[in-house]
This record gives C-alpha cells, sequence and structure tokens, in this order.
C-alpha cells in the first residue's frame, strides 16, 4: 500500500557519468574488428583452398603452415570478439589481425618476391589505418608497412626507390585522411548515439525524482498531502462503488514545537523520522500512513469491522507507539500523540467532510484528552455543527456593532477596595443570539480570525476606561494566537499607546497554552509587553502544567487562581489545598494573586484566612456594561473617592 521508489531516489551524484573516450571506441570498432576478423579468415581460407588445388612453384610448405596459422588466429580473435572488450584488449586484437595480413604478404614476397605482390602492400597501409582503434597502433602499422615496402624494392629493385617512396608516402597520406576523417566520423556517431542514451537516462531519472518529491514527503519518505489525498478520493471511490468501508485516523504530536525549541531542529526533524517509522510498522500492508504536513500524520486503513472498539483498538495502538521513548541524538525525550478517529462508511460523504469530521474528533482530543485517541461520534457530529455555525456567522459578522466589552471587578481585601475590572468579551449574534466567549474565542483562533477581533475589543475596552478614576487598572484577555504573531503584538501594543493611557494601568492576561506551543516566541512577546510598561498575569493558573519555569524565566507579575478550584474549596480538600498551595508560591515568587471565581461569603471567609489579597467573582461583581462601571465605583470604595471602613462589596451582589 505503501508507495514505492523511496530508498532509490537518483540524485545528481547517481545520474548516468559522462561517456568516456574507451566506451566510444569499443561501441564503434568491436563490430568492425568482429566484421574484418571474418573477412580475413574467408581471405586466408581462400587463399588455403587455391593453394592446396592448384599447387604452383611459389606453394611452398612454410606458406602452406602459415596461412593456416594466420586463419586459425583470425577463428581464434572472431571468438575473442564475441563478448564486449575493453579499448586495450580490442588495440591488441585488431593487431593481431593486421599482424597476421602484414606477416604473410611479406613472408611471400621474402620467398617469392613478384613486383604486383607490392600492391598488397601498399593497400594495406589505409587498410590498417581503417581497421586499427588506436593512433599507437596506426603509426606503428603504417611505419613497418612502409619501412618493408621500401625495402622490399631496395633489395629486390633499387632504380625503383624512388618511385616507390612517393608511392609510401601516398599510403601515408591515405593512412593519415583516413584516420583523421573516417575515424573522427565513426566515432562522432558513437558519441551522438552514447550522448542521447545519457540524455534519455538523464530525463527518466529526473522525472523518477520529480514523481518521487511530488508523492513523498523528503524528511520522512512517507506519501506526503497530496499522495495522501489521491488514497482517500481512491477509498472513497471504491467506497462508493463497491461499499468498502475504512478507517481514517489523523495524529497530531503532543508537545512536537518545544522538543523542536528545546533540543533543535536536527532533534525534532529525528521524532518526525521516528514517528513515521512506527506509523509504518502500524500500516503494515494493509494500510497507508502519511505525512500531511508539520507533526500531523495520517493513516489510512481497510475497516472489515467497523465496530467502535475495533476502530479504538487502532488507535490505541497508535496512542502506544507514539508515547514510548524517542531516541534524539544524545537525548531521549517522552512524546506523546493525539489521534482524530473515523470509520468512513457514508458514501455520500465528501473528502472535505470526512477531513472536517476526522479533524474534528482530533481537536477534541487534543482538546480534552491530549496523547489519547477520539472516534468521531453522534455527539462530537452535533458539536461540529454547532461550531461550523458559529465559524460562518463569524466570518459575516460586523465586530463593532454585534460585539461589546463586559467589565468584572477585581477587590482588593486589605485596602477594602475595586482596584481594577478585567474586560470579558460579548457576542450578541443576529443569527445565533448569544454566544459564549469559551466558544468565539476558540472559533475565532481556528478561523484565524482572532487578531481583528482582539483589536476591536482592545479599542472598546480602552475608550470606557477613558472615564475611570485613574487608581484604576483594566486586564484585558490575550488569546495564545495574539503573543504567537509579533505583527498582532505589535499592533495591541500600538492600540494602548494611541489611546493616550499609562501603561501601567493595562494588565494583560495570558495562558500557559501560549507558552505549551513555542515558548521562545511566547517569551519574546511577554517580554515585549513587559517593556512596554505593562504588567502580565498568568490566567487559570493550576489548570494547566503550572510550570515553574514558566514564572521563573518570565516576566510575570501576577497569577489567577482558575474559578474551578475555588468553586470546589468547601467541598473537596484537595482543591482547597491547591488553592492554599499556590498562594503561598505565589507569596514565596513575590507575585500577586487574583482569586477567581468567588461566588459565597463562606469562600471569602476561608480566603480572608487563607490570607488571600485580591478576589474577583460573582460575589464581589459579576460583569457588567461599560456604562454600569462608574454607578458601580459610586457605591464602593474606590481609591481617589475614599469612603475608608466600607464593607466588603461581596456582601452586596451587583447584577451584570
Ligand atoms: P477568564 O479569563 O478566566 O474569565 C473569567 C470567566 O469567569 C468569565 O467568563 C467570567 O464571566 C467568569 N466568572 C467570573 N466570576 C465568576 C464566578 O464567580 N463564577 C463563575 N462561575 N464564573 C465567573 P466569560 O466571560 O464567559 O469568559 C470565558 C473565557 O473567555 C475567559 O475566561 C477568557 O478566557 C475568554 N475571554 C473572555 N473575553 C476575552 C477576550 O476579550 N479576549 C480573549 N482572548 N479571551 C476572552
Ligand atoms: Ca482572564
Ligand atoms: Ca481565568
Amino acid at each position: 500500500m505503501r508507495l514505492t521508489g523511496s530508498n532509490t531516489i537518483p540524485s545528481a551524484a547517481s545520474l548516468p557519468a559522462p561517456t568516456p573516450r574507451g566506451r566510444e571506441i569499443t561501441i564503434a570498432y568491436l563490430p568492425l574488428l568482429r566484421g574484418t576478423a571474418v573477412a580475413i579468415l574467408g581471405y586466408f581460407l581462400f587463399d588455403l583452398v587455391t593453394r592446396l588445388l592448384f599447387p604452383s612453384e611459389s606453394d611452398h610448405v612454410v606458406m602452406v603452415s602459415a596461412v593456416s596459422v594466420a586463419a586459425l588466429l583470425a577463428i581464434g580473435i572472431r571468438r575473442y570478439l564475441r563478448q564486449s572488450r575493453t579499448a586495450a584488449e580490442l588495440e591488441v586484437a585488431g593487431g593481431l589481425l593486421c599482424l597476421s595480413l602484414f606477416v604473410n604478404s611479406n613472408l611471400q614476397q621474402l620467398l617469392y618476391f613478384q613486383v604486383e605482390n607490392l600492391a598488397y602492400t601498399v593497400l594495406m597501409i589505409p587498410i590498417f589505418a581503417a581497421l586499427l582503434p588506436s593512433r599507437r597502433t596506426i603509426i606503428i602499422a603504417t611505419a613497418m608497412n612502409c619501412a618493408s615496402l621500401l625495402a622490399l624494392v631496395q633489395y629486390n629493385m633499387p632504380a625503383s626507390l624512388v618511385d616507390y617512396l612517393w608511392i609510401a608516402c601516398s599510403g601515408v597520406a591515405a593512412a593519415i585522411a583516413l584516420s583523421l576523417v573516417m575515424r573522427r566520423a565513426v566515432l562522432d556517431s558513437v558519441r551522438a548515439r552514447l550522448d542521447a542514451v545519457r540524455d534519455r537516462e538523464i530525463a527518466e531519472a529526473l522525472a523518477t525524482e520529480t514523481r518521487h518529491l511530488a508523492e513523498c514527503d523528503t524528511l520522512t519518505n512517507l506519501p506526503n498531502r497530496r499522495s495522501f489525498f489521491i488514497e482517500l478520493e481512491a477509498r472513497l471511490e471504491r467506497l462508493r462503488g463497491h461499499g468498502d468501508p475504512f478507517v481514517l485516523a489523523l495524529v497530531d504530536l503532543d508537545g512536537f514545537k518545544p522538543v523542536n525549541d528545546t533540543y533543535g531542529h536536527a532533534a525534532g526533524d529525528e521524532m518526525l523520522k521516528t514517528v513515521a517509522q512506527r506509523l509504518t510498522m502500524i500500516a503494515g500492508d494493509t494500510a497507508m500512513p502519511a505525512r500531511l504536513g508539520g507533526d500531523e500524520f495520517a493513516l489510512i486503513a481497510s475497516a472489515p469491522c467497523t465496530h467502535s472498539e475495533t476502530v479504538l483498538q487502532l488507535g490505541h495502538r497508535i496512542e502506544a507507539q507514539l508515547s514510548r521513548p524517542y531516541e534524539l541524538g544524545e537525548y531521549t525525550c517522552k512524546g506523546s500523540g493525539s489521534v482524530g478517529l473515523l470509520v468512513c462508511d457514508d458514501p455520500a460523504l465528501s473528502t472535505h467532510d470526512i477531513m472536517e469530521r476526522a479533524d474534528h474528533a482530533l481537536y477534541f482530543a487534543k482538546r480534552a484528552l491530549q496523547g489519547k485517541a477520539v472516534l468521531f461520534n453522534a455527539a462530537l457530529e452535533h458539536e461540529m455543527m454547532a461550531s461550523s455555525q458559529v465559524d460562518k456567522a463569524l466570518r459575516r459578522c460586523n465586530y463593532e456593532t454585534e460585539f461589546t466589552v463586559k467589565f468584572q471587578p477585581q477587590y482588593d481585601l486589605i485596602k477594602s477596595r475595586i482596584i481594577g475590572f478585567e474586560a470579558l468579551a460579548r457576542w450578541e449574534s443576529p443569527e445565533l443570539g448569544t454566544v459564549s466567549p469559551d466558544v468565539f474565542i476558540q472559533a475565532a483562533e481556528r478561523a484565524g480570525l482572532i487578531r481583528p477581533l482582539t483589536q476591536v475589543l482592545l479599542t472598546k475596552a480602552l475608550t470606557a476606561m477613558k472615564d475611570w478614576p485613574d487608581a484604576l487598572t483594566l486586564s484585558f484577555n490575550l488569546s495564545a494566537h495574539d503573543l504567537m504573531s509579533p505583527q498582532a503584538m505589535d499592533s495591541v501594543l500600538e492600540t494602548v499607546k494611541a489611546s493616550g493611557l499609562p501603561t501601567r494601568r493595562i494588565e494583560f492576561e495570558i495562558t500557559e497554552t501560549a507558552m505549551m506551543s513555542d515558548f521562545n516566541q511566547a517569551r519574546r512577546a511577554i517580554n515585549q509587553i513587559s517593556e512596554a510598561g505593562h504588567s502580565v498575569a498568568l490566567d487559570d493558573f493550576g489548570v494547566g502544567y503550572s510550570s515553574l519555569q514558566y514564572l521563573q524565566q518570565l516576566p510575570v507579575s501576577k497569577l489567577k487562581i482558575d474559578r474551578s478550584f475555588v468553586g470546589q474549596m468547601l467541598e473537596d480538600s484537595s482543591s482547597f489545598k491547591i488553592v492554599r498551595t499556590m498562594l503561598s508560591l505565589s507569596q514565596t515568587l513575590d507575585l500577586g494573586c487574583v482569586i477567581e471565581g468567588v461566588e459565597t461569603e463562606a469562600q471569602m471567609h476561608i480566603l480572608r484566612t487563607l490570607g488571600a489579597r485580591h478576589v474577583q467573582g460573582y460575589l464581589i461583581g459579576e460583569p457588567m456594561s461599560a456604562d454600569a462601571v462608574l454607578p458601580h465605583l459610586d457605591q464602593h470604595t474606590v481609591p481617589g473617592k475614599a469612603r475608608p471602613d466600607i464593607r466588603p462589596p461581596g456582601l452586596r451582589k451587583v447584577g451584570a
């Protein structure tokens, strides 16, 4: 099921090497010499037969033997040239063939000189030049032929030496012409053929490489996003045509970014490769793993049984594999992955519908149960429909008119005063009615719309704050997505500056989620906020990792203890202990601490005894509209409007 070609990608280095000269010579001269061996064999056999059938005085036994040896040599060389030979071996074979002709012709002349036979010697000069594969052998052969020609003439008819000198010169000229012109023409044509072959090989190698790049992820060698969608489409076709259901698993690593940030990109790459290997192992031959990008992976598996328990087992196997330790060079690291599972058995769904559902299961797994598998079901479908309505409404809404900001007071138990307000966003959608901020903030983050929304809310909050007494502060919630974007941070700080309000009066609340996705960027953003003169409060402290590292490494000046602990403090002793511990932690680290969600006198009483100073909750005041802030302050003590020993406002409940 996996795409092929993963380990055999031709690289530039493995492309065919340039054609060496030796190869050209082999290709050009091997068939030439094979043919010549046959022709020379034919010549010697004919010579031998005529000498035997029509003997003459010149048919000395020495000549018959020499011709026989030459014929046998031609047979041997023909056999030798049956397989491919190197240029040097061809040089030797060609040299021997020419030598057999040379020896026979000269032996004949030595024994029985005939002037007309000198023509053979002259003819041999250009013939050898055409046959021999190297310049070196051509020069030697030409020199030997000329020398023997002139020696025979000098010995037998010295008067004609000058004439034969000219004939020898013509022979040499013919040899040069043949070796230069013909040899080059033959070699050029061979080179052109080899170049064409090589070009084709390069083109094929590049096509394979391009195909591989288009289909596979280069880091992990898994099929990439494109291949994944092709396979998904094919599976969907099979479901529609033959009713074959399948399972889609989307996998997202938990805490991959911190690994990358802490141990470096090489370690991050190693982790991704390990995940790829583990998914490949789970996939076996029947499923296709893929890397969709970043730390997102997928698995498309056949589903002979779509029973939820069986499908969840696949998810649990993925979970188990991903939570095994990772060997990242010199580090060993823990990890886990969230898995969203979907049984694809409805032929009416499109790839988009399938991805949306599996993505929602993954989102739920990530949000609620990191490191666990979640199978898409009816409840999730209902939730998804609702959130997709929110997404749609959010995309077409008018931020200015539909969004408002409410303000919830924060109270100082020692000074018995309201010290500031937290800005809380509200959305009154004409289509959907009132939408909870827990829902629309997440939707805006998902849809990438949080930046403009933050801007509108901050501007509204700052505008309302202009009428407040100077001593009051504003706490404004920033989304993790705001912190992750340097541009968003710039415009947040710019907006505060443009309002003309002193930066010390505006505090930003951030949650640990921002630190978990990219600690370095979160640190940069928080430093930037702090350098601009704002204080930073760590919101919902206690529900996340509550890491001391964040508190020590970041200029955080306040903790906000999550309302869930206060709510259960009286009934649940561990919640009580958590509140007590977090209070002493803030004192030890010399940090401010706001306890959220104080609803009853009893809670307030215990918090006082624990030494809590700042509280926020319905007992003090519910979130109220901007217009209600000043009348509310009039009823309570605020710095600058001193009524020193007013009762704690918690005793009078104020409506939102
Ligand atoms: P949060 O920052 O923890 O805000 C406090 C939430 O607790 C608010 O819910 C508030 O109405 C609620 N609350 C306050 N006192 C009590 C109490 O005594 N009992 C109970 N049960 N609840 C109390 P809300 O307004 O629904 O906001 C929910 C979350 O939405 C906020 O939690 C915050 O994370 C987010 N949010 C709200 N406004 C904004 C905003 O302008 N920007 C961003 N990024 N997030 C916002
Ligand atoms: Ca908050
Ligand atoms: Ca909070």
